[in-house]
């Protein structure tokens, strides 16, 4: 079923869902399920996988010399996916990112999604790769979301690239975008960010998740901005546990947010590793309380190794 089939089904109550990153290749896909386990007495309707574009690594030769190799690090999220249907019974929202796509490869991509009875993907562009200053699209890919966008929406329409199918099967996508209640880094500011993401719903995106924020004030602002631009789309508020110290600096660096200084204070002031992860489960479950209160569609967790915590979230809220 769709995403926003399920928020039009849950007449006003909050669903929950959860989003899980690929192992490290090499790794097991028991991995993924023993984080799931504990979380689908929940009842999540669908469940994200994320997708992770190649990057570069630097190997040593016996020369001497560094040699620079192009290697994916998590891939497997379309098996992911299918593992997660195939177990749980529940609908898998695989990412579909533009950085190392052509537009050949992504409608490969689509048509095998579509074969998988796969009905929603996630639409991003994709983060730079490290060593590269900005992000760069492959040669014949996408360079913003949009354009994905724009491309899922043909294929809904059975328009392949290629123009000597005639009466291809038309899919029937559901899709999500990401939005930013703290404003995309890279944008000049939150008006041209929200000016694109109300592009990105007007080519035909059904709705967003947001970036995790540990604020609410900023997701209840970032929804009535967009409401006032005549975004009417459910906006889903993405959430992450903040439990170790040095998160209140890798979280700002890695996702471009601010911490609210009375968390900062709690998490710097706790006596241990045991104590700083109480303080962040105390956060994230006034924040789902609250969340919850105000009628947001769902609440979506990053799991990010997190699934015991985000259990006890979730036992205190539903
Ligand atoms: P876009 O919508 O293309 O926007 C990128 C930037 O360009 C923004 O600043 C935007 O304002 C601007 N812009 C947009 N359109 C235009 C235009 N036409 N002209 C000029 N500027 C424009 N990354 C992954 O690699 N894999 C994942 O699985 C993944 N999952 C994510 C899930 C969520 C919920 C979120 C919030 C992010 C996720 N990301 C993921 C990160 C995402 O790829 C990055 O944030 C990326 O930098 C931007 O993606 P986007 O889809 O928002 O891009």
């Amino acid at each position: 079923m769709k995403v926003t089939e399920y928020f039009e089904k849950s007449q006003g109550q909050t669903l929950i869902s959860f989003e899980v990153l690929p192992p490290l290749k090499g790794g097991r896909m028991q991995a993924i399920f023993d984080a799931l386990d504990p979380l689908m007495e929940f009842k999540p309707p669908f469940i994200d996988v994320t997708y992770h574009r190649e990057e570069f690594i630097y190997n040593k030769r016996e020369s001497g010399y560094y040699e620079k190799t192009a290697i994916r690090k998590r891939p497997g999220t379309v098996g992911i996916c299918a593992a997660i249907m195939h177990r749980y019974g529940v609908d898998a929202v695989p990412h579909l990112i533009c950085g190392g796509f052509t537009k050949e490869d992504t409608e490969n991509a689509l048509i095998d999604l579509n074969f998988l009875n796969i009905k929603n993907v996630l639409a991003l562009r994709g983060d730079a790769r490290k060593f590269e200053g900005k992000f760069i699209p492959e040669a014949g890919g996408h360079p913003y979301a949009i354009d994905l966008i724009r491309q899922i929406k043909d294929i809904n329409e059975g328009k392949y690239l290629d123009s000597n199918i005639e009466n291809g099967e038309p899919t029937d996508f559901c899709i999500g975008i990401a939005g930013y209640p703290e404003k995309h880094f890279e944008s000049p500011n939150m008006e041209a960010d929200l000016a694109h993401t109300k592009a990105k719903i007007d080519a035909g995106a059904n709705y967003i998740v947001t970036q995790m924020f540990f604020d609410n004030q900023k997701y209840f602002e970032y929804v009535e901005a967009c409401r006032n631009i005549g975004i009417d789309v459910p906006i889903v508020p993405g959430l992450k546990p903040i439990t170790k110290l040095y998160q209140l600096n890798s979280l700002p660096r890695l996702f471009h947010v601010d911490l609210p200084t009375d968390l900062v204070r709690e998490v710097e002031k706790a006596k241990n590793a045991a104590g700083r992860q109480q303080v962040g489960i105390e956060w994230l479950i006034q924040q789902c309380k609250e969340l919850k209160a105000a009628g947001v569609p769902c609440l979506h967790f990053y799991t990010m190794g997190d699934s015991h915590i985000i259990r006890k979230v979730a036992e205190a809220v539903y």
